[in-house]
């Protein structure tokens, strides 16, 4: 997987090669290259923000500096989009949203078509079939990052990630890319506002890296884990040796040596767990996946 990453701070991401990420692009599954974003500036002051249109506090990441950036590291060319083109793309966010029914609607990037009536057939492309690179720029505004997301972006061969700043970026950003024909994500991590995308991009990468196959040693370890699969629980407790620690002991079924019981045991605490932190995730279970012991709980 290519990873391209932009930024007013890449040196954030020298941290990248640490770890089991580090290793992974020493295996060759994972190649990670940090950009800085003033590069693409032409000024002496290399600004890339300014004051934003209908007044307010802060300031805004310029369109045309992320678009020279991004035009040539997804190897397009710059032009102008005609009125009307992908549901109002160039009038931006809420007609956009709108005229899409979604933010993260996304065309196929192979065809470059900046067709509308493809645009709108591709709002939930396949993420088996590569499709190009995909766009994702962090956004507390958009919708919430995923384990799901993370399982399906885990099978693109190119991602390019925009790292906002100030208060954010200029929002015809992903609407001209879209416009494009460029599968464009835009992802909060959580219902907090961070100072820039940076750690947004790292909490996102390292979520979606460790599902490459080869990336971690033990595979099965990624198979039952919180959020995972086809029934996405909170995981139940884990624990080690020694069995009995600061006078506390490890549930003694787990010791038992049966393991059809250790089983049911934390199937049983999976549940009870994930239906009193987060009851939502039990409610969107599939009824006919629980068993008829799960049911009588
Ligand atoms: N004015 C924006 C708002 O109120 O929604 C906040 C901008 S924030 C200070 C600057 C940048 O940090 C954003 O453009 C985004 O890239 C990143 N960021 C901040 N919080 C984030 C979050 N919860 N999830 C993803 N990205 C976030």
């Amino acid at each position: 997987m290519k990873i391209d990453i932009v930024s007013v701070f890449p040196e954030y991401f020298d941290v990248m090669n640490l770890s089991l990420l580090g290793k992974a692009q020493e295996k060759g599954l994972v190649e990670v290259k940090a950009h800085n974003l003033r590069d693409w500036t032409h000024d002496v002051h290399h600004s890339v923000d300014d004051t934003p249109v209908g007044g307010g506090a802060g300031m805004v990441m310029k369109p045309e500096v992320w678009a020279e950036c991004l035009d040539q590291l997804l190897g397009l060319e710059a032009r102008d989009l005609q009125a009307g083109e992908v549901g109002g793309a160039i009038h931006s966010s809420r007609e956009s949203r709108q005229a899409k029914g979604l933010t993260n609607a996304a065309p196929r990037l192979a065809s470059r078509s900046a067709d509308p009536s493809e645009a709108a057939d591709h709002e939930n492309p396949d993420p088996q079939s590569d499709q190009g690179p995909i766009l994702i720029f962090p956004n507390p505004s958009a919708q919430l990052f995923t384990q799901k997301d993370a399982t399906e972006l885990s099978h693109s061969s190119h991602l390019l990630f925009g790292c906002g700043r100030y208060e954010g970026y200029d929002a015809r950003i992903p609407d001209y890319y879209r416009a494009q024909g460029v599968q464009v994500r835009e992802y909060s991590i959580g219902d907090y506002v961070l100072n820039g995308g940076e750690v947004a991009v790292s909490v996102m990468l390292e979520a979606i890296t460790r599902l490459i196959p080869g990336f971690v040693g033990n595979p099965d370890s990624i198979v039952t884990e919180s959020y995972t699969g086809e029934e996405p629980l909170l995981e139940y407790s884990q624990y080690t040796r020694p069995t009995s620690w600061r006078g506390l002991e490890v549930p003694a079924i787990l010791t038992s040596g049966d393991h059809a019981k250790v089983d049911r045991y934390r199937r049983d605490e999976a549940l009870e767990r994930t239906a009193s932190i987060r009851p939502d995730l039990v409610q969107a279970l599939d009824c006919k996946r629980l068993d008829k012991k799960d049911k009588a709980k």
